[in-house]
């Protein structure tokens, strides 16, 4: 094989080459940096042939040339075009932590891309031409929307729940309940977090039930808080108790200093329970029952971008602005301007709601998808006749490790292909330059379009009818 080794056209060559200018073009790189990849390809070409490991086309022939270019490409597309990118989610799963939560509003973008072309005025404030405070410009609307007294943003919950417990409970006893110790998406675990922020953990109750006596017990001078911790992932059924907010609240009125917060993991400001779907109780609801703090995740059912918001009283939350840690944990522009472009869009009512991408998708009706999901099948019949396609009744869930009980009815279109088989196709369909993520269910593929925009369809469409002229024109 070493013979082979002179037949290797030579990097002079190559780039006087058309493929290679039209290459240089496609990336908008600088030429030295396709001629660095190229000559670290050439290498490990010869690296191979030396080895005896060459398993590519005839060194001599023209498809090395072709085989070339095609590397040169994959390896480019891979170094200089983003590796985050949109994905299609046909999943029907709302919330897909996998697959980045919330899509943001229309306003939201915005927002966002406003304050990240110009200057703005994050830490300023306009009407006294001074210094202002970062923290100042989403608490209006969060607190109008609520009923809460303040307001402060960090990074997400997690870092939310952190923060509180390091600032305000630190080498001080945190009562919990143990049916609430819970472990969110592997990553997350309250007795975790609570362990990092020095503060001590103390547990009470059972797995099952806890009652109103286990906190009274249990609470001592080294108190500093009673937290509840909402159960987002799971739910438990059967012989259960926990004790609600409200009766924390008025039995401890006896110990002023102790705090009572509430980690409501989503946390809504719409109300989804109104409309039949799941138990979450609004975050005003929650402030309304009297405990001190709430804290919850931007990009769950608020439908923005992810971010930690802390609602309460004033002078906590000032002890929180306050902490070393609120430098650590806080958010940028861009957050904030995505946050805020979400809230806008609750000031505005229903008509607002509806612009928010995963509220709508949450709501959307069982008819709604039929609908939609009926059409796309016509749409794809009318491409490719050897696709066998159905429309069939399924369910979706709201996911990001909230409402576990909520099975949103559903329609999904289950495809399926005589020759190809769907673990093939979902590959391809994974594959591809913008990646479609749905679901593989025995031997078919099903597509919920609860969670796919309409204009994403005709993309859905479109990568079906090449994968399957694909894989009968080369295979
Ligand atoms: C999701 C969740 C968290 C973590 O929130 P992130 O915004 O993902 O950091 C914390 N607590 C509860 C109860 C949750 O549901």
């Amino acid at each position: 094989m070493k013979d082979w080794l002179r037949f290797i056209p030579s990097i002079h060559d190559l780039q006087q080459t058309d493929e290679y200018r039209a290459l240089a073009e496609k990336f908008k790189v600088d030429r030295n940096k396709v001629h660095q990849r190229l000559t670290k390809l050439l290498d490990k070409v010869r690296a191979d042939l030396l080895q005896g490991r060459w398993t590519g086309p005839s060194i001599q022939s023209k498809e090395f040339t072709d085989w070339i270019w095609i590397q040169l490409e994959s390896i480019l597309s891979h170094q200089f075009a983003p590796q985050l990118k949109r994905v299609i989610n046909a999943t029907g799963t709302v919330l897909h932590t996998n697959l980045g939560r919330a899509p943001l509003s229309e306003k939201a973008i915005e927002q966002i891309v406003a304050v990240a072309r110009s200057y703005s005025n994050l830490e300023y404030n306009l009407q006294e031409g001074k210094r202002g405070s970062r923290h100042d410009l989403v608490e209006k609307s969060l607190l109008e929307l609520t009923g809460g007294e303040a307001a402060m943003i960090v990074n997400n919950n997690a870092a939310a729940v952190y923060l509180v417990l390091r600032a305000l409970a630190k080498d001080q006893e945190v009562i919990v309940s143990r049916g609430e110790l819970v472990e969110i998406g592997g990553s997350f675990r309250v007795s975790s977090i609570m362990e990092e922020s020095g503060a001590v953990l103390k547990e009470v109750g059972t797995t099952n039930k806890t009652h109103l006596s286990d906190y009274e017990q249990a609470l001592n001078d080294e108190t500093a808080m009673i937290m509840k911790v909402h159960t987002s992932n799971f739910k438990m059924i059967g012989f259960t108790k926990s004790v609600p907010a409200h009766e924390i609240v008025s039995f401890k009125e006896n110990y002023p200093n102790v705090l009572v917060y509430e980690d409501l993991g989503s946390g809504v400001l719409f109300d989804f329970k109104q409309e039949g779907i799941g138990e979450e109780p609004t975050i005003s609801s929650v402030l309304e029952s009297g405990v001190d703090l709430v804290s919850f995740s931007g990009d769950k059912l608020l439908g923005g971008p992810q971010a930690g918001i802390i609602l309460g009283r004033r002078d906590v939350i000032a002890r929180l602005k306050k902490h070393p840690l609120a430098r650590v944990l806080r958010v940028d522009k861009m957050t904030l301007a995505g946050l805020e472009g979400t809230l806008l869009q609750y000031t505005q009512g229903t008509k607002g709601i509806q612009n928010i991408p995963a509220l709508r998708s949450v709501r959307m009706t069982k008819e709604e998808v039929r609908e939609r999901s009926e059409a796309f099948m016509s749409a794809l019949i009318n491409c490719n006749v050897s696709l066998q396609i159905e429309c069939m009744e399924d369910f979706s869930l709201v996911g990001g490790g909230t409402m576990p009980e909520v099975r949103l009815q559903t329609y999904v279109v289950s495809v399926k292909h005589p020759q190809i088989r769907p673990s093939t196709i979902e590959q391809k369909l994974r594959g591809r330059n913008i990646p479609i993520i749905v679901r593989v269910r025995d031997e078919e593929i099903l597509l919920d379009l609860r969670t796919v925009q309409e204009r994403e369809e005709q993309e859905i469409i479109e990568a079906f009818k090449e994968i399957i002229d694909k894989s009968f024109t080369h295979d």
